[in-house]
């Protein structure tokens, strides 16, 4: 299979009903062109330097996500190109994105990882973190961010059910959130979920955006 021809069976079974990012995170330029020239924008990586090496050679109107573990002390690199951070996991992450947000003159799009997955090693806040994080203050002072919804990953397994739950649970948070903290802040709508292996369920539990790699471009070689 071509990946043009996986991306078209991937948007079919998408149905317009979540945004597609496509993770083209090891792949080469060439690979990422085959799917921008069959029409999709929207890419996310997990690395800052492959994400700024793609974003510098790669036509400018692809739409560039960085969906990995982001380190404060590189924010600074996708600071005047990224157009939405998944990951966003920590106070520190916040206030650094803001900082860099204010030296590029714009505001940085971001979505908070929430922990929903039962593996210990997954990023992201617990609801009663992000509860007490998210004051009145903090929210006043991050002027250059714009925190646009959550993010998470289900556990690895093959259980669907134990997938569904964790995927219903972040549903879930998203709309208290999305009805106290956020309650006057429209951009507030995305709830990033599924990979994959586990899209159409995530899609299902109400994703609004689908990070989706080897569906699209083979399985990855790591070197
Ligand atoms: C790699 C990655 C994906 C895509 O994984 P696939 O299983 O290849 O679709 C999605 N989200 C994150 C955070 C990733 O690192």
């Amino acid at each position: 299979m071509s990946i043009q021809n996986n991306l078209q069976e991937v948007k079919q079974q998408i149905n317009n009903k979540a945004v597609l990012v496509a993770v083209s995170k090891t792949k080469p330029n060439e690979d990422v062109m085959e799917a921008y020239e069959a029409g999709q924008r929207v890419f996310g990586e997990n690395k800052v330097q492959e994400l700024t090496a793609k974003y510098e050679a790669l036509p400018k109107d692809i739409e560039w996500h960085m969906i990995g573990h982001l380190q404060s002390n590189k924010v600074k690199y996708i600071a005047p190109f990224v157009n939405l951070i998944h990951g966003v996991d920590s106070e520190k992450l916040l206030k650094t994105i803001n900082k860099e947000g204010k030296k590029n003159a714009r505001s940085i799009a971001c979505l908070l990882q929430v922990h929903i997955a039962e593996e210990e090693t997954k990023f992201g806040f617990s609801e009663a973190e992000l509860m007490s994080l998210l004051s009145r203050e903090l929210l006043a002072e991050l002027e250059h961010v714009e925190i646009r919804g959550v993010m998470g990953m289900a556990t690895f397994t093959e259980d669907e059910n134990q997938i569904r739950k964790e995927f219903r649970s972040l549903k879930q948070l998203f709309d208290r959130l999305k009805t106290s903290v956020f309650a006057d802040e429209p951009g507030f709508q995305e709830i990033s979920m599924g990979m994959s292996g586990d899209y159409l369920i995530a899609i299902e539990e109400g994703s609004t955006m689908v990070r989706v790699g080897s569906s699209i471009f083979g399985v990855r070689n790591y070197h």
